[in-house]
């Protein structure tokens, strides 16, 4: 399976892919917001673009099916329940759906609301398992819950799926946010070193070649995976004076996702 990142370069900073089989060269193009860089780069590797995928409906990520799918005649799969959101879905996804692309390629759909409430995420099972996670996860950070979330979801999502994959998951999200979501995780965690250093090393990092990271990494250094910290617990009683001596993590992650829309 080859995972090509496409950094649009554009004012939200949104991340493409294109997941593509290497014995039959066809590819899926997912969110592909920027559908003139999708499909220049499936043409340099000589791929041909037979599905499109969006991981939920908000315009950034499906503002390019029309021009792709006029292109290439591809088929549009999404969460079965954005069919009133997006139009022209030819697939509707639900958790557990299998993605085949061309011969090699199986993604498995995860049913992940909080971001949205009808967002999918996808886990290959290769060697190297990899997780395209759109909105829901990004690199040190969560996704909002503006736009037809729900920070609750979002919790259940996190707890009960996503910290569950394997340690070595590499993680591919919608948007290339790291800077300053570390810089959220230092506000919250002052003394987490592994997210000082990484802050240091991807500063100033061309996003076209940006760093792929590890569930094992994210747990090190995503506030949102360390909801059992003491020093996060320690700082969020801060902010939060009536926090319980004990508070669970589900409450934990409220509160941080509350923080972090203000900050
Ligand atoms: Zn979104
Ligand atoms: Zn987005």
């Amino acid at each position: 399976m080859i995972v090509k990142q496409i950094w649009t370069g554009n004012a939200y900073r949104n991340f493409n892919y294109l997941i593509a089989c290497p014995e039959s060269g066809e590819a899926l193009a997912i969110d592909p917001l920027d559908h003139r860089k999708c499909l220049a780069a499936a043409t340099d590797a000589g791929w041909q673009i037979t599905q499109v995928l969006n991981t939920h409906e908000h315009g950034d990520h499906t503002g390019g099916n029309k021009a792709m799918i006029a292109a290439t005649g591809a088929k549009l799969l999404a969460h079965k329940n954005a069919k009133d959101k997006i139009p022209g879905i030819d697939r509707g996804l639900g958790a557990g759906d299998v993605i085949k692309v061309g011969k090699t390629v199986e993604l498995e759909a995860l049913d992940t609301p909080g971001h949205t409430m009808s967002h999918v995420c996808l886990l290959s099972h290769t060697e190297e398992p990899a997780l395209i996670c759109g909105d829901t996860l990004f690199n040190a950070g969560a996704g909002n819950c503006h736009n037809g979330g729900h920070p609750k979801e979002l919790y259940h999502t996190f707890a009960e799926q996503l910290a569950r994959l394997p340690d070595e998951t590499r993680i591919y999200p919608g948007h290339d946010y790291i800077a300053n979501n570390l810089r959220f995780t230092l506000d919250r965690e002052p003394d987490n070193a592994r997210a000082q250093g990484l802050l240091d090393e991807i500063e100033g990092q061309d996003p076209a070649h940006a760093l792929v990271t590890t569930l094992a990494l994210e747990k090190e250094i995503n506030t949102f995976f360390r909801l059992h910290s003491p020093s996060v617990i320690a700082r969020l009683r801060e902010a939060f004076p009536d926090l319980p001596e004990e508070p669970d993590a589900k409450t934990v992650f409220l509160k941080l996702r509350e923080l972090r829309n203000g900050w």
